[in-house]
């Protein structure tokens, strides 16, 4: 089974979590960031109900603090709090180990449109197949084609490519 590992800390220690998490081998994390009143602090206390006394006690008595959440096997998981809770044994810190029951995830890859390959160009000082003059020929090499003009007299020859895609 996957677990859902919740680790909620003080926004200062988030380094020291994500430390310790990816030393005991997470692959991946998000973070969300969040305003919390622990159950001690807030032990005791009514909410005034209109919107602006709510809003400015939950900012005078909140502190600043990090959920930070990776989705781990159910094997690893106590060897990962282990290696936490050593980690943060002098702060707060709240984990908490969520089951998960399925997980569905879309990628929706989206083709993306070829991108036309720029044509090579090289230049060659050879006699010319048609004017015979030792001059400029330049070759223009697409995907499938190539081009062969003289510099000096402008006579073209075409080629089609084929082949296989020479290794490296
Ligand atoms: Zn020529």
């Amino acid at each position: 089974m996957k677990i859902h590992l919740q680790v909620f800390v003080e926004t200062e220690n988030l380094g020291k979590a994500v430390n310790a998490l990816t030393d005991a081998g997470i692959t991946g994390f998000y973070i969300l960031e969040y305003r919390g009143i622990s159950p001690q602090d807030w032990k005791g206390f009514t909410i005034n109900e209109d919107p602006k006394s709510a809003i400015g006690l939950i900012k005078d008595y909140s502190t600043e603090a990090v959920l930070i959440s990776s989705i781990v096997d159910e094997k690893k998981v106590d060897a990962i709090v282990e290696l936490l809770r050593e980690a943060l044994k002098d702060e707060r810190y709240t984990v908490l180990e969520v089951p998960i029951r399925r997980i569905i995830v879309n990628y929706a890859y989206q083709e993306k449109p070829e991108k036309k390959p720029k044509a090579w160009i090289i230049e060659n000082e050879v006699p010319c197949f048609y004017c015979g003059e030792k001059a400029i020929q330049r070759i223009q090499i697409d995907r499938k084609t190539a081009k062969v003009w003289c510099t000096n007299c402008g006579a073209a020859r075409y080629y089609l490519l084929k082949g296989e895609k020479p290794e490296g």
